[in-house]
């Protein structure tokens, strides 16, 4: 090995970056579990059947192998399909509508490039076996309160539905067979613009006409009732189109019902999403601060399921990004921005009083203070000091043979520089209220 590495899209979190990224998880999972869902944790190899045949032109991103027994492996590409292994798997043990979440790492062959990686952390939250739209509404909720929990000022969930999608390909004179390259077309708008698109579209062979009216009807935007109105107006003729813009209207009802702030959503014909499992509501939640890509990102995916479990499961949920809700809130100086994971530093005032400084420092950890100790009173307590500071810790404590004496110990606010005798008695208080 001539060089140490790690590799391309897979990245290290060292202390600082891992604590932001633990406050954005227990965000989350603070946020599913108010609305009563568990925990499910799978493994992250699979065999490479499971994934296979479900994601359609993503499937080439799957990083397979072989193992050593000559099995056909492969990393999970999401927490979906492993969700709906599952389901199949344990569908008698389940009670539905089965709320579940999980949050772990999965794997794709992209391109690395700035939010998108090789290894990136998902965390999904979804429910299985109910086809209610309320069920929809309750994912957008629940991603609307995470992203306020967290902290994101101006954030946006662009919803649509696969049938309108659908409905627009049917009403622009498509064959199905040229509506996937599409759909992947349409779905980035947002990055190439309408020019940028209309060119794909007429490379694929798609009619100038045709290509005219797509853009037409992907471009309708305004408050979500008068872009379902003006939608019904043009493609209510069309069955499937018709109950899927009825189905988007429950849903909008019930995210209205349910408290979501009006601003916070939008029905955007634009939006398709990639994965070709979604059969009905698809969503997306993206920031202007961040214009390469989603932060979050799911929809309704019915039929899914019922290709391992032989019968059909409705389920919907949602997958955060953790990498890309990390990138931008390090960008925007959201969240704590925890040094350490400890508030006390206990130094040691000189050899010989080791076991004073121990014991107070045993007496910290048990008040709820995670407590640092010094490991030598050599280089004195200007070294020490130092050291605490550096390490970004609140309070530095002092124990000489005067304190001692007295009951007392030195609290020293690393931030400011003030310092005080406090009783003994009284450290772990006076910590607890000044933090
Ligand atoms: P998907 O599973 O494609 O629906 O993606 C759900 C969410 O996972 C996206 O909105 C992103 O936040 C995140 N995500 C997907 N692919 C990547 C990637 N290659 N790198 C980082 N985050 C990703």
């Amino acid at each position: 090995m001539s060089k140490l590495q790690n590799i391309k899209g897979m990245r290290d979190h060292l202390g600082q970056a891992m604590l932001l990224r633990q406050h954005i998880v227990a965000v989350l999972t603070q946020v599913a579990e108010r609305h009563g869902f568990e925990p499910l944790q799978t493994p992250v190899v699979e065999y490479a059947e499971l994934l296979e045949g479900k994601l359609g032109d993503d499937e080439k991103l799957i990083y397979r192998f072989e193992d050593n027994g000559g099995r056909r492996l492969a990393l999970r590409y999401d927490q979906t399909v492993p969700l709906a292994r599952v389901v199949a798997q344990y569908a008698g043990q389940l009670m539905f509508p089965w709320r579940r979440y999980a949050y772990g790492p999965s794997y794709r062959g992209e391109r690395p490039a700035r939010g998108r990686y090789r290894e990136f952390y998902q965390f999904d939250a979804d429910i299985v076996g109910s086809a209610s739209p309320l069920a929809d509404a309750e994912i957008v909720a629940i991603l609307t309160e995470s992203l306020e929990a967290l902290g994101f000022p101006g954030f946006t969930t662009l919803l649509n539905h696969r049938q309108v999608i659908g409905g627009i390909a049917r009403a622009s004179g498509l064959d199905e067979t040229v509506a996937g390259g599409v759909y992947r077309s349409i779905d980035k708008f947002d990055k190439l613009g309408a020019d940028g698109v209309r060119e794909e579209l007429l490379k694929m062979g798609v009619a100038p006409e045709s290509a005219a009216q797509i853009l037409a009807l992907v471009q309708i935007d305004g408050d979500p009732h008068d872009v379902l109105e003006e939608l019904s107006g043009r493609l209510g003729d069309d069955e499937r189109a018709a109950q899927a813009l009825e189905n988007l209207r429950a849903v909008i009802g019930g995210l209205v019902e349910m408290g979501v702030a009006p601003e916070r959503y939008k029905v955007a014909p634009r939006l398709a999403r990639g994965l070709s499992y979604y059969t009905g509501l698809v969503f997306e939640a993206a920031t202007p601060h961040w214009p390469e890509g989603s932060l979050l990102g799911g929809g309704r995916y019915d039929e899914l399921i019922g290709q391992f479990a032989g019968r059909a499961i409705p389920t919907v949920g949602l997958a955060f990004g953790i990498d890309r809700l990390h990138d931008v809130m390090d960008e925007l100086g959201l969240g704590p921005r925890l040094a350490s994971t400890a508030t006390a530093y206990v130094t040691i005032f000189a050899a010989g009083l080791e076991a004073d400084s121990l014991a107070l420092a045993r007496e910290l950890r048990a008040g709820g203070v995670n407590t640092l100790i010094s490991l030598e009173a050599g280089g004195g307590l200007g070294k020490q000091l130092k050291d605490a500071d550096r390490k970004g810790v609140r309070f530095a404590l002092v124990l000489g043979p005067d304190e001692l004496a007295r009951g007392e110990v030195v609290l020293k606010d690393l931030r400011g520089g003030a310092q005080r005798s406090v009783a003994r008695g009284e450290v772990v208080a006076v910590i607890a209220d000044s933090r």
